[in-house]
């Protein structure tokens, strides 16, 4: 492209895996005066791709876009400023971007003022970022640990008209006090911590989130207290691996105190993603088993079911440590429903191998899972290793996968048939009309017969009659 670029800082993939021992700053957001109007009469729109963190970082550059004056537009091709905030964890993540990217060059012909940024993990990557340079027309790159600087990124893109570049590749920072515009009035996101320290070894994010680092407790109880006052009915807790919760801040704090002090705040619900079967601990399991307000439901990604490919991904537990963990799990809580990550076709994977995984899978019992096949990352270790399993051979795993992951959604939701569920509403239904859904505690989608919109956002009673692999169905229980 021919336009100037201001190339404040670009990727660098080998600075992202440095840990150093330094303190974690904590940027207090403020707004620059001069900042104040500059979306005054404008709109823009954000495209959210990946992850509940990605969705949770959309929330607050919304909130910042709109503090200075932007309105929220339902036309992404038609808005002064589009916002990409990109997934990199699969090549097929980036696939779709790259077509969006193709689609906006095309629209931008009608609307040439339009800005368009790219943002989130995508542009964490050398080879990304360099290709959105070269190939794309894009005026703002920036990554995921400068969003607060969003506001001078556009006073640069508009004012000098140069592609604006910043993409820090450090351990990361703290973001507190920043505006939001959440999604919805009745369930929220709460971060608790950023970044991963567990380089597990198909994995891009410690790469491009940066080093684990926790909130202060304070500031989380604070949050979800604040939540409750605004009417909220369920938070979920974020972090790449929350129960590492506490650990960088050197406090005899861990995930399980937070736990039970959330659940003092009066908040109906807690939910929290994801979890590390590593590092899930006694204390949290017991908090489970005595916060009312912690739900029966766990998503505990497993990857594999053989010892072998769990050490070379460099998960550190067995089998059968996970299995243990999942069984002192149903001793505390006996009708937890349980949900995973599998990966198959990870480099060198056998047939013995893959029906290790199967054999887990029948064993921990899941209620569901995100199944993937293998895709390598660039930068990570597993990238290089040797994969000379055939592409049809890992569809043709996926598949059986995914069929014994499918008996255990049914069984998940034959245990209700016949049963009183409580169910939070989130709103109509697509499933036909009348009908409207919400999630169950142990978060199983469910439809009832109602068109009563006042009920969105509130906890209703629901008696199952009917169950399918992906939802129950059932009748509206009167108070
Ligand atoms: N931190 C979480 C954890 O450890 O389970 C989730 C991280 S990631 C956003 C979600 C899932 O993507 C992982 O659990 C893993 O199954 C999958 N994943 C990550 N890297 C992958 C890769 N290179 N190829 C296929 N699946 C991958
Ligand atoms: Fe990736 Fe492993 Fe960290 Fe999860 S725990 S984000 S899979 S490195």
């Amino acid at each position: 492209m021919s336009k100037n670029r201001i190339n404040i800082s670009m990727p660098s993939l080998t600075d992202a895996k440095i840990r150093r021992k330094l303190g974690v700053e904590t940027i207090k957001y403020e707004l620059d005066p001069k900042y104040k109007d500059l979306g005054k009469g404008k709109t823009y729109y954000i495209f959210t791709y990946g992850c509940q963190g990605n969705e949770a970082d959309s929330e607050v550059m919304a909130g910042i876009l709109e503090s200075i004056g932007y309105t929220k537009s339902d036309d992404p091709f038609m808005s002064d400023l589009v916002l990409l905030n990109t997934c990199c964890i699969r090549e097929n993540a980036e696939v779709r971007i790259w077509g969006v990217l193709g689609q906006l060059k095309g629209r931008r012909k009608n609307n040439p003022d339009m800005l368009v940024g790219i943002c989130g993990c995508m542009p964490q990557e050398e080879s990304a970022t360099k290709k959105i340079i070269e190939s794309y027309d894009v005026d703002i790159i920036f990554g995921t640990h400068n969003r607060h600087n969003l506001p001078k990124l556009i006073y640069q893109a508009y004012f000098t008209k140069a592609k604006v570049v910043e993409v820090l590749s450090n351990e990361g920072n703290i973001l507190e006090g920043a505006p939001k515009v959440r999604e919805l009035k009745h369930k929220a996101w709460v971060n608790i911590m950023y970044g991963c320290d567990e380089f597990c070894t198909y994995c891009i994010v410690p790469y491009t989130r940066g080093k684990e680092r926790s909130r202060a407790k304070e500031d989380i109880i604070n949050e979800v207290k604040e939540l409750v006052k605004e009417g909220y009915t369920e938070v979920t807790l974020l972090g790449q691996n929350v129960n590492a919760y506490g650990k960088d801040l050197g406090l005899d704090y861990t995930f399980g105190d937070l736990l039970y002090d959330l659940d003092k705040t009066g908040i109906k619900r807690i939910r929290y993603t994801t979890s590390h079967p590593r590092d899930l601990d006694l204390k949290t399991m017991e908090a489970m088993r005595d916060c009312r307000s912690v739900m029966p439901q766990l998503h505990l990604p497993v990857q594999s079911g053989d010892n072998d490919i769990l050490k070379i991904m460099n998960r550190k537990y067995t089998h059968e440590e996970y299995m243990a963990k999942v069984n002192k799990l149903r001793e505390l809580v006996p009708d937890i429903s349980l949900t995973t990550d599998i990966i198959v076709g990870f480099p060198g994977e056998t047939e013995e191998q893959f029906e290790r995984t199967l054999e887990l899978v029948k064993e921990a019992n899941f209620e569901g899972a995100y199944t993937f096949i293998f895709s390598p990352r660039e930068g990570t270790p597993a990238f290089k290793m040797k994969d000379d399993t055939p592409e049809s051979v890992k569809h043709d795993r996926l598949e059986r996968l995914i069929a014994l992951v499918n008996e255990g959604y049914l069984r998940g939701n034959e245990r209700f048939l016949g049963q009183e569920v409580e169910v939070l509403v989130d709103g109509e239904s697509k499933n036909g009309e009348g009908m409207m859904c919400g999630y169950s505690r142990h978060l199983k989608l469910t439809h009832f017969k109602s068109n009563d919109l006042s009920l969105i956002g509130k906890l209703v009673k629901v008696k199952i009659t009917e169950v399918k692999t992906w939802f129950m169905i059932g009748d509206l229980v009167e108070d």
